[in-house]
């Protein structure tokens, strides 16, 4: 019996505690959770900085509207301008509505409709980033489409240029796309980006809803490529579990998002706020920042030592601590298993292993995990008969 709407197929575990990479379910099993609710919980559970911080908040007050004059909000616009070189931010509450207002100022700030999205990629399920998403299962069933979306082949430069022309608004798209499968940007192509973006004065916009925030060990993916977005989204790990979604843009975008033209009851909310600021001052720190990419790059090394010969891996790639493995067969099978030895993993599209630890991981947590995922992919090799 449910009382819920099953729009997910959720898993046969019920969290009861949680504490940094660890979370103990009702039955009592522990579990290492290398999925960070979906690339949310970047400082882990139950941060104690961002408790502080949220707890201080708390006691000032949780709501007021935007109506009002707001430090806070301020504050964490400027932390994230610095981390970016992007002037100014508008809060939302997921990366949904984040990905909802680049579209709307894009769309306004350039007076054209159209906007080129990739195939496999996520933007999110409302109208408009169901319609930008390059993967037709999510769309079913909904009927007709916010028109002016084209969907080209991910790192193919030469399907861009066909795609884009002075029509075109913006071109969107994620650096390493999460959902889609953990498929890096290739460098040419943010060559071919740069260039189409300047002969067509097209706005980029890069979805770093799942990449921001640290997960690639730089404050955000693109400052891995050379690649300069006018308009970055953010959302997931921004909160570290509280709600809240983010629109980066450009100074000169400012006039076109005036008083009226966009807006969100609980966007910014100062809850979410005070997390953010906790988040920010914690993941922006260049320290931190290098030992995430250190982690990553030692999580890959550690798996490439102990399954690069593996006959059921295809590949092994990622970016800090944003690892797939794409596996020959179904992914979700593997992840199961991996459940039942104590390890939370995710899948990405139907082949790949999605990784996506608290960056305040350790080594040995990383050594454990590569040890429970070798071992399920080794029984799995035990051909039976
Ligand atoms: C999760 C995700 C979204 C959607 O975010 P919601 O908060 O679920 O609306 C959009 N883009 C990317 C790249 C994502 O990973």
């Amino acid at each position: 019996m449910t009382a819920l709407f099953p729009t997910y197929a959720r898993w046969n575990i019920e969290p009861d505690t949680a504490k940094g990479s660890w979370l103990t379910s009702k039955e009592g099993k522990n579990y290492l959770d290398y999925t960070s609710g979906i690339g949310v919980l970047n400082l882990g559970h139950g941060n104690e900085t961002v408790k502080a911080s949220v707890e201080r908040q708390l006691e000032r007050f949780w709501h007021t509207s935007n109506l009002f004059e707001n430090s806070e909000q301020e504050q964490a616009a400027l932390l994230l301008a610095k981390a970016s070189g992007l002037s100014r931010t508008f809060f939302a509450n997921s990366g949904a509505e984040a990905n909802e207002a680049a579209i709307k100022l894009a769309r306004k700030a350039t007076g054209k409709s159209k906007i080129v999205t990739c195939t496999q990629s996520f933007h999110g399920r409302t109208f408009a980033t169901m319609a930008a998403t390059g993967q037709e299962k999510i769309r079913v069933g909904y009927g007709t489409m916010l028109d002016g979306f084209t969907h080209v082949p991910y790192n193919n430069a030469a399907e861009l240029e066909n795609a884009v022309d002075d029509q075109t608004a913006a071109i969107m798209l994620e650096v390493v796309q999460g959902e889609g499968g953990i498929h890096l940007l290739d460098a040419s192509y943010a060559e071919a980006i740069m260039k189409l973006k300047e002969k067509h004065d097209i706005l980029l916009i890069i979805d770093e809803i799942q990449t921001g925030i640290g997960r690639t060990g730089k404050p955000f993916a693109f400052q891995h490529f050379a690649i300069q977005p006018d308009i970055i989204t953010l959302a997931k790990g921004l909160g570290n579990g509280l709600p809240i979604g983010a629109m980066l843009g450009r100074e000169d975008l400012a006039e076109f998002f005036g008083p009226g033209s966009h807006g969100s009851t609980f966007g910014g909310n100062p809850i979410s706020i005070s997390a953010a600021i906790a988040v920010l001052s914690e993941v922006m720190n260049p320290l931190f920042l290098q030992e995430t990419a250190e982690k990553g790059i030692y999580f890959m090394q550690q798996l490439k030592w102990h399954l690069e010969n593996s006959e059921f891996i295809v590949e092994i790639r990622g970016l800090g601590l944003m690892i797939g493995i794409e596996l020959k067969d179904e992914a979700a099978p593997i992840v199961q298993k991996l459940q039942d030895s104590g390890l939370l993993l995710l899948t990405a599209g139907p082949n790949v292993i999605r990784i996506l630890p608290p960056l305040t991981t350790d080594k040995n947590e990383i050594d454990l995990a590569v040890e429970k995922i070798s071992n399920v992919l080794k029984t799995e090799s035990i051909p039976t008969a």
